[in-house]
This record gives structure tokens, C-alpha cells and sequence, in this order.
């Protein structure tokens, strides 16, 4: 090991050459993504879909692809590593059921607002003096009940065809 006193690039090695124990080449596909100073964000990518897979995928895409691709494969492993049952797809399926959920509120919201446009309209029609009580008592764009930032509440009810539990 002689990485001690030189200038990065050539033999201070990645975090992906580093955990393989290998010397990072000039040309290492990792190098670019997987800093050294960042040791877990390679550990989790070779944990889960392996250094050599990795390293075949990055070299089939263009190089101004990888970043986005690396990101990608981060926040997979990173996801299969906290749930090894449904790895990312229960991150999109608990925000799925959360878009859903926030539609059918949303659409319930703009229902009662056209009930609530024609009573007014009526009662426009019928009384010039009414009783001033037509936009009372909704504050409709606070999804509280529903939206849960942090995703995968144990007793959060499913409604894709499997259950998201952590
Ligand atoms: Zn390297």
C-alpha cells in the first residue's frame, strides 16, 4: 500500500477500489460516482446488485447518463437495503396509495365547491339578502389526515395488490 503521499486521481483509490481492495485506475468507471469520502454510498450498490454488474451496466451507458444512473442505483440499494422485502417499490407503492388518496380528496374538494358555487348562485337568484353563509367552514387543502412524509406507517392500509410494511 503506498497511497499515503500522493495527489488524488491516481492512487488515492475510490470508495469502490477501496472496499474491492484493488487499485483505481485512471480510467475507473467508479471513480467519477463513488467518492471516497463517501464509503457507505458504494457499499450498499456492491451489497446489492455487485461491483461487476455495476461496473458492466455503467460501462453500456454514455457517460453523461452515469451520474443519473449511479443515483438511480443508490437509492435502490439504499431502499433494498432498509426493506429487503420490497426495496423501492414499497417507497412508490406507499406514495402511490398517497397520490390516490390525495385525488380522491382533491376531487371531493372541487365537488363541494361547485355545490357550493351554485347554492350561491341560487341563492343570488331567489334572495338579494341572504344570509352571507355561502363560503363558511372549509379549509380544504390541508391533506392532514392522509399525507404521512415519512413513508411506511406499520398500519397504513394498502391498496395496491400487496402490502407495504417495514
Ligand atoms: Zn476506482
Amino acid at each position: 500500500m503506498k497511497e499515503a503521499g500522493r495527489q488524488h486521481g491516481t492512487a488515492s483509490p475510490c470508495a469502490a477500489c477501496k472496499l474491492l481492495r484493488r487499485r483505481c485506475a485512471w480510467d475507473c468507471v467508479f471513480a467519477p460516482h463513488f467518492p471516497a469520502d463517501e464509503p457507505q454510498k458504494f457499499a450498499n450498490v456492491h451489497r446489492v446488485f455487485g461491483a461487476s454488474n455495476v461496473s458492466k451496466l455503467l460501462q453500456e451507458i454514455a457517460v453523461q447518463h452515469r451520474g443519473d444512473a449511479v443515483s438511480s442505483l443508490v437509492y435502490e440499494a439504499n431502499a433494498r437495503v432498509r426493506d429487503p422485502v420490497y426495496g423501492c417499490v414499497g417507497v412508490i407503492s406507499s406514495l402511490h396509495c398517497q397520490v390516490q388518496a390525495l385525488e380522491a380528496q382533491l376531487a371531493m374538494a372541487r365537488a363541494q365547491m361547485v355545490r357550493l358555487r351554485m347554492l350561491a348562485h341560487l341563492d343570488l337568484g331567489r334572495s338579494p339578502t341572504g344570509t352571507g353563509s355561502t363560503t363558511t367552514g372549509s379549509s380544504s387543502m390541508c391533506p392532514s389526515p392522509i399525507y404521512t412524509p415519512g413513508h411506511g406507517d406499520a398500519g397504513q392500509t394498502p391498496m395496491l395488490s400487496f402490502s407495504y410494511e417495514r
